[in-house]
């Protein structure tokens, strides 16, 4: 918890074309150039240890095997924000390796084809997120899941985690969906709200529980997700900077403050805190009567 992240959001130009995207489709073919971002990655080198390379989709690239090499030369431990369709290709995953170990942050929406491919928009992506697992892991790489949950998913969360399990992955992440870009525009279709997913995400939970496994909820304030607290990610997300393509956000908290509401009721919640809300959006699609403050348990009973 003590490195220092440093986030660089490469372009927003991605392979998937994803219902949920929080990029807008306006933005997709912006991209920062290549001498702009090596000049970034030397510049944030002094006050950071990791670096989280992203897009978009930052495999795709012509530079890619070019900013991560970079990156390694100059010390940083690198973490690929992927969906991972490039690294079903075992060759480049060889070359990656050859490089140096990394940390894949791997986006898997769902172990049923026609569910993930159909929130991707992508025929063949999830075929392609196994493989690329399977070569990673069979390279020994670290590979974390991201799955955001959505309304055409969520009814089989506990497959979509057992699924990734049996690939060998034992860090798994779900998310709640920020209802901006394509998510806000497609909303109507794909944003369940947190009283329709609880059950299915409290069996997920239990099921890492069963397997050994690590499983973190993102964007889940603390009152949607009863008997859970200590998977509520907020509190294990490291202290990172975010370098979007016009500047560098003060800090990935701050921005993620920005983005969410807390209501006047939460001062009476036990979690206040330490709680960052739900997403503003999600409030104005889904009103505030789900989030009710937490009386009966102190924080620090959580996290002790
Ligand atoms: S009532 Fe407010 S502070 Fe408490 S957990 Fe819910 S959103 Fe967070």
């Amino acid at each position: 918890m003590n490195e220092r992240h440093f986030v660089l959001i490469t372009g927003n130009v991605c392979n998937n074309h994803c219902i949920f995207c929080p990029n807008g489709d306006d933005k997709r073919d912006c991209k920062l150039n290549h001498e702009t971002l090596i000049r970034i990655i030397d510049e944030s080198k002094s006050n950071h240890d990791f670096i989280t390379l992203s897009g978009g989709e930052v495999t795709i690239r012509d530079d890619f095997l070019d900013i991560c090499q970079h990156a390694h030369d100059i010390n940083y431990g690198i973490i690929v924000q992927t969906n991972a369709r490039k690294l079903a290709d075992p060759s480049l995953c060889l070359r990656l390796v050859e490089q140096g170990e990394k940390i894949y942050h791997v986006s898997f929406h769902s172990h049923v084809e026609a569910v993930h491919d159909h929130l991707t928009r992508r025929s063949g992506s999830l075929e392609q997120v196994r493989t690329a697992i399977r070569n990673l892991r069979n390279l020994n790489q670290k590979v974390i899941t991201n799955t955001v949950i959505a309304k055409q998913n969520y009814a089989d969360l506990k497959g979509t985690v057992n699924s990734i399990f049996d690939m060998g992955v034992t860090h798994i992440q779900l998310a709640a969906m920020h209802p901006i870009g394509n998510a806000n525009r497609n909303a109507g279709e794909v944003l369940p709200s947190f009283s329709e997913i609880y059950p299915y995400v409290r069996k997920a939970v239990d099921l890492s529980a069963q397997r050994g496994g690590k499983i973190l909820l993102e964007a889940f304030p603390y009152c949607v997700c009863q008997g859970m607290y200590e998977h509520v990610a907020e509190p294990h997300i490291p202290k990172m900077n975010v370098r979007n393509m016009e500047q560098e956000l003060n800090g990935f908290k701050k921005y993620r403050l920005e983005g969410k509401s807390k209501m006047k009721k939460c001062v009476d919640c036990c979690f206040n805190q330490i709680c960052e809300g739900p997403w503003k959006e999600y409030i104005d699609f889904y009103g505030e009567e789900e989030f009710n403050p937490i009386t009966d348990i102190e924080s620090d009973e959580v996290f002790k």
